[in-house]
């Protein structure tokens, strides 16, 4: 162990450049172990300072012995985030894993998640995140309890957007008239209607999660290529035709059984009040001309869908995206009642690392396997088994680092993010660390700190701008830990 110690974890643990920089959460080196290999012949700690030791250089050890107790002071942080009990708590070796990956962040920095609460866990086969505990079931009486003040909500929202939005798509409407469906400039206006409605939606479904309402459009407002953060590309990957009765949203929800069903439309009752009325209203009539129009061949058919209707308004078919139709953020698992945010963690992990469980990755749509996550509300960061000596656990950490610094000096992200996001548009055109920095700001940052303790260089030379924020954000973190 102290030879272990001696010869990775001295001063080339942050010297010492990973032999692969162009690394991914999905396909990287193990840092710890390309730090392990390079340190061998590299034991003298009176290395040129590199430009991590520079951030710190008020606390950097100038001598072996100070180096060593700097370390120590770094793994005892770490060993402080790891869960200790329960599924999650990694094995003996994993906890090394970790200390490896993690413990070549400063110790301010450290200090500083520790004081967040962050916890660090390893999900290892046959493990879920529910018995984790690390899912939240949704408050069902709770969501109940305030139906009246969402829908008055939800109904405040939709009335302001009409105002926005009802003039320009009123004129839009009227310039249609008298175009025939195949004629290119009534296909014209066509599009730019669905992409004013997309617009509509999408601040429909903003305002509520402003507002703290619990539920969303059904209609995702955004193509996975254009949606700039996970969850909104994870729910453009689940685009819902329309018109649509409310039992087969129930049933897009997981609401199966009757109770769950009854429940569910309960619910939309509740959140939609008079604008479920209208639209049913209108569907019903809808399906009515449809019968009375019907060819004869068809007739019968038409006829079964209208009678269920009549018996049970949940069959009625019903234009959700004209009429601005929401649906309660809850989806059904076997176990339970999730959001939508849980309810994707809880599929994308499977059933612990033993499944390789597809992922879309909001950039290229592809699926890909989730290795680690950030649960930003639970302060917990999850890592696959086979992945603890990789650099996915600091990529992770790159987003509570971001994450806590938001939370704890508000005024100091203020005027980070926008440079944040200016140098991740340039970085979404350009060149940068890796593809997965592409996809989102989020994904930018924490891939920068992930490289910054990796191969700082390397990330200077990549991509200067991303460096100069990693290089900011953790100089804030680490004051914010030393305090
Ligand atoms: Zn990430």
């Amino acid at each position: 162990m102290q030879d272990h110690l001696a010869t990775s974890k001295l001063a080339p643990a942050r010297s010492t450049g990973s032999s692969s920089g162009a690394s991914s959460p999905t396909a990287a080196p193990t840092a710890a172990a390309s730090r392990a290999g390079g340190s061998q012949g590299a034991s003298s700690p009176d290395q040129p300072l590199n430009d991590v030791v520079e951030l710190s250089s008020q606390e950097a050890p100038k001598n072996p012995r100070a180096q060593l107790a700097d370390q120590r002071e770094r793994d005892q942080l770490v060993n402080g985030m790891l869960e200790t009990t329960g599924p999650g708590a990694p094995t003996g070796e994993e906890a090394q894993s970790l200390r490896n990956s993690l413990g070549v962040v400063d110790a301010g920095t450290l200090r500083f998640l520790q004081q967040q609460g962050l916890k660090v866990g390893v999900v290892s086969p046959g493990e879920d995140l529910y018995q984790m505990g690390v899912l939240r079931e949704v408050d069902l009486a709770g969501l109940q309890a305030k139906l009246p003040e969402h829908q008055a909500g939800i109904d405040a929202i939709d009335a302001r957007l009409d105002q926005k939005f009802g003039p320009q798509m009123a004129e839009l409407t009227s310039k249609m008239q008298g175009l025939a469906a195949n004629d290119p400039k009534r296909q014209e206006l066509d599009l730019q209607l669905a992409r004013l409605q997309g617009q509509r939606t999408y601040e429909l479904s903003q305002g509520m999660e402003s507002a703290g309402i619990p539920a969303r459009p059904l209609m995702p407002p955004l193509s996975a290529k254009e949606a700039s953060n996970n969850d909104l590309a994870m729910m453009a990957t689940q685009v819902v035709e329309s018109p649509l009765p409310t039992a087969a949203m129930a049933d897009i929800h997981g609401a199966t059984t009757p109770e769950r069903l009854k429940e569910f439309e309960q619910l939309m009752v509740g959140l939609n009040g008079e604008r479920l009325q209208v639209a049913r209203q209108e569907g019903l009539e809808g399906l009515k001309a449809r019968v009375a129009a019907a060819k004869p061949e068809d007739r019968e058919r038409l006829q079964g869908y209208l009678d269920a209707a009549m018996a049970d308004p949940t069959q009625i078919p019903i234009d959700h995206r004209a009429h601005n139709i929401v649906v309660p953020d809850l989806h059904y698992v076997e176990k339970g009642r999730l959001g939508m945010h849980d309810k994707l963690s809880l599929a994308n992990w499977g059933d612990g690392a033993s499944v390789a469980a597809p992922v879309v990755d909001p950039k290229t749509g592809e699926g890909s396997v989730l290795n680690g996550q950030y649960f930003e509300d639970r302060h917990r960061i999850l890592v696959r088994d086979s992945r603890v000596g990789s650099d996915t656990p600091i990529h992770e950490l790159g987003h509570a680092i971001e994450g806590g610094v938001q939370k704890a000096d508000p005024a100091f992200y203020a005027q980070f993010e926008p440079r944040l996001m200016e140098a991740y548009q340039a970085a979404r055109q350009g060149t940068t660390v890796s593809t997965y920095a592409q996809a989102s700001p989020r994904e930018y940052i924490a891939e920068g700190v992930a490289h910054f303790y990796e191969d700082p260089k390397a990330l200077k030379a990549t991509d200067p701008a991303l460096f100069a924020l990693t290089q900011e954000l953790i100089a804030k973190s680490s004051a914010l830990g030393n305090r």
